[in-house]
């Protein structure tokens, strides 16, 4: 799960990190109101669950109420990668002296936290890693030490962090890592970490992005969930209690067994299409359950046909079966149904979709080509 900058920093405002002073805001007029009420300069940033909002327009500075205003008029409901502004967060501009960057991510190879630092900051992370590598500075902490204060003094001696702030950035990197556990973060990020004028340190951008199946022990982290429209049909299908994961291609998958399901991925893969979907129904699924998983499936705008894949061992062919005659009868499909039945009662299951307005298969390899043709 993604936080918003605003709703990172909070969470690292109160682990000590210095930030600058900002509102959230929803409307232009309520921009320009905070831009008074907090001083000008200020800058107007666009609060989307992406990064690059900065080139992509979202982020702008202001010198007057008004300019805040304007600015606030083009960014909320701009579309940036697919995502609409609908919060504005409002910030005192800082007097920026230099960029940094300091983010920590895991490293699977490693089997730990890396702490990264760099002097390029504030532009693309990922371009610096590819063509200047060894601007990257970067240190493991061993899990039951944390970072200790030398490691992070050396991780700014090797980054090249100007003296004077030297001892501000390791202990800012000492929180963020301690903020990083404490919210069972997979990616913690501040880019910019600016270096003002003044001398003094703060987090110019805050990105946080807590592991999913912690969120049971993260209960004030998991008011700040939101449901983007994509992940509406995961949700549905979470509710349900299906096994869902949405994927990009054009076939929707059905089928019972977490195993079954994945070597009906392989078998579309092979048979030269791509899943639009991961979903297994689990077992002994009833009619009900099996119109429910394929009204999931259908409401998914890139699936172009629809393969259900059951062995039946505990679930049984009839009940599939009148789960889908009741979808062809109430939802009436547009979308073409190939379906491979086999095992527990398949063949009366067989006899009761006889004359429906789908396909049946009698192997996963037909089946799979039929989908995938029928998908093209
Ligand atoms: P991102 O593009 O989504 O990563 O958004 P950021 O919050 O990192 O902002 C992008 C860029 O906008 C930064 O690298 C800065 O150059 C600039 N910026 C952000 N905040 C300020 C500020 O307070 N003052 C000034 N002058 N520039 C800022
Ligand atoms: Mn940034």
């Amino acid at each position: 799960m993604k936080l918003h900058e605003f709703q990172a920093k909070q969470v690292l405002a109160r682990a000590g990190v210095a930030i600058p002073e900002g509102r959230t805001a929803t409307t232009p007029e309520e921009v320009e109101a905070a831009a008074i009420a907090l001083g000008l300069p200020v800058v107007v940033k666009a609060q989307v669950h992406v990064g690059g909002r900065g080139k992509a327009g979202g982020v702008k500075l202001a010198k007057t109420a008004a300019e805040a205003k304007a600015h606030a008029m083009a960014i909320l409901g701009m579309d940036i990668k697919g995502l609409t502004v609908r919060t504005i967060y409002v910030e005192r501009a800082a007097k920026i002296a230099k960029e940094l960057y300091l983010g920590i991510t895991i490293d699977r190879d490693r089997r730990r936290a890396v702490v990264m630092l760099s002097t390029v900051g504030g532009m693309d992370i990922e371009e610096v890693a590819a063509t200047q590598p060894g601007k990257i500075a970067r240190s493991w902490p061993d899990p039951t030490l944390g970072l200790r204060a030398y490691a992070a003094r050396a991780l700014c001696f090797e980054a090249g962090v100007p003296e004077a702030q030297r001892d501000a950035v390791a202990g800012i990197a000492r929180q963020l890592y301690d903020v990083f556990r404490a919210t069972d973060a997979m990616t913690i990020e501040i880019n910019p970490l600016f270096i003002q004028e003044d001398g003094t340190v703060v987090a110019g951008d805050a990105k946080l992005e807590v592991d999913d199946n912690a969120m049971y022990r993260q209960p004030e982290l998991a008011t700040y969930k939101e449901i983007a429209p994509d992940e509406e049909q995961e949700e549905r299908a979470k509710a349900l209690g299906f096994s869902y994961v949405q994927l990009d291609g054009t076939v929707g998958i059905i089928g019972n067994g977490a195993g079954l399901v994945m070597s009906t991925l392989d078998a579309v893969k092979n048979a030269g299409g791509s899943a639009a979907n991961f979903l297994d129904v689990g077992g002994g699924a009833k009619e009900s359950v099996v119109k429910a998983a394929l009204e999931i499936v259908l409401a998914n705008p890139r699936v172009k046909a629809i393969f259900i894949n059951i062995f039946g061992g505990i679930t049984r062919g009839d009940e599939v079966a009148k789960g889908i005659l009741a979808v062809l009868r109430d939802t009436k499909p547009k979308v073409p149904l190939v379906i491979r039945l086999s095992g527990t009662e398949a063949e009366a299951g067989r006899a009761l979709l006889e004359g429906a307005p789908l396909v049946s298969r009698t192997t996963m390899d037909e089946a799979a080509a039929e989908a995938v043709r029928l998908a093209t």
